[in-house]
């Protein structure tokens, strides 16, 4: 075949192109007249008996050289454009989605903000196991100027022989300790039945890693006017994590933070493995506040720090860690709580890498 023949050939090829595009866009124009007139008679968008009928008419027309299955596969792919085409973007985009909401959502937790650029610290034992034990901590993070506290009343708990948590009674411990110090406390809820009792006592609920997708609870939580601290599932994709925050919005709380606390990989080195990347997506994907809880997702005391920093480093708006009086002591998590001495350590070293401003001298 001579240069000239191919050329030849080829110009034919555009031209070809040129118009399949055409009749491809008329085809979608055509759609959407049908699309307004469905929905202005309230039908379906989608009917599978015309998508069939309109699959058996090309089969029956078609001359080859293709296969007719080869030319099922691109019409259906052509019918599922079209069909996109159809929905309205903004109907489709998540409440918790950036494109239907460009501003940062600021969490507001009794005056205390989180998501407007600040960086904070939530610091609190794993579990609340008595008044004296939580004032300890509670002393300290107030010294370090941090005003979020944490800990764990209902705990849940891999062993049913393990500590469950005080329950009521560590709320209403929680509860005393923040009066006295003027903190603001996050503690986990477990059931719906406990959340109406507990919101007297906290200021923010938290939905633990187990119960990311106890959709009652989401639910429950959705319809009270109270802060959510939303933990990522164990082994919860990134679209599972929004779809659940998706599931409190949609019942009209907005107010929500994210926390990355890792997720179950075949690493055994971790407890768990952090998905740092995590942060930086959600925060492109929705505009909410994105944590990060480097207790549970390293389960290592020595690895608190450096994944600490690599959270503030990649734009976590608040670094979750639990602080312990004792740890070796502890009911829960005693590996990997941190000690008075370290934690104010902790602070120290984070102050001193130039990632985290020191609470005690920005104003409040
Ligand atoms: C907790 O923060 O107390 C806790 C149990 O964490 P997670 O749900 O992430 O395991
Ligand atoms: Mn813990």
């Amino acid at each position: 075949m001579s240069n000239e023949q191919l050329d030849l050939l080829r110009d034919k090829l555009d031209e070809v192109n040129l118009k399949l595009l055409e009749l491809i866009n008329e085809r979608a124009q055509l759609v959407q007249e049908i699309g307004q007139l469905k929905s202005k008679q309230g039908v379906n968008r989608f009917d599978p008996v015309r998508e069939r009928n309109m699959l058996n008419h090309i089969a029956e027309n078609n001359k080859g050289p293709f296969e007719t299955s080869t030319l099922q596969h691109i019409f259906k792919e052509i019918f599922k454009a079209s069909l996109e085409l159809q929905e309205d973007d903004n109907r489709k985009a998540l409440l918790v989605s950036r494109k239907k909401h460009p501003e940062n959502t600021i969490v507001n937790v009794k005056g205390e903000t989180v998501g407007d650029g600040e960086q904070r610290l939530i610091m609190g034992p794993c579990a609340v196991e008595s008044y004296e034990q939580v004032a300890a901590v509670a002393k300290e993070v107030k010294a370090r100027g941090l005003k979020l506290l944490r800990g764990g009343a209902y705990k849940p708990r891999t062993s049913p022989y393990d500590f469950q948590g005080l329950g009521l009674e560590g709320l209403k411990i929680l509860k005393r300790v923040a009066d006295e110090f003027d903190l603001a406390v996050i503690s986990e809820i477990v059931t719906p039945a406990d959340l109406e009792e507990a919101i007297d006592y906290i200021d923010v609920i938290q939905i633990g890693a187990r119960n990311m997708q106890n959709f009652e609870l989401l639910k429950a939580a959705g319809s009270v006017n109270k802060p959510v601290l939303l933990k990522r599932g164990l082994s919860a994709t990134i679209s599972e994590f929004i779809h659940a925050a998706e599931y409190i919005v949609s019942k009209g709380n907005g107010q929500i933070m994210l926390c990355e606390r890792g997720i179950r990989t075949y690493e055994k080195a971790t407890r768990n493995t952090l998905d740092i990347s995590a942060v930086p997506i959600l925060k492109q994907e929705t505009h909410l506040p994105v944590l990060v809880d480097v207790t549970h997702s390293t389960g290592r005391r020595d690895l608190l720090l450096p994944t600490a920093k690599a959270a503030l480093a990649i734009g976590a708006d608040a670094v979750m860690a639990e602080v312990h009086p004792d740890p070796a002591v502890a009911l829960s998590d005693s590996a990997q709580q941190m000690d008075i001495g370290q934690f104010h350590a902790f602070v120290d070293d984070l102050i001193a890498s130039g990632l985290y401003k020191d609470a005690t001298k920005t104003p409040q």
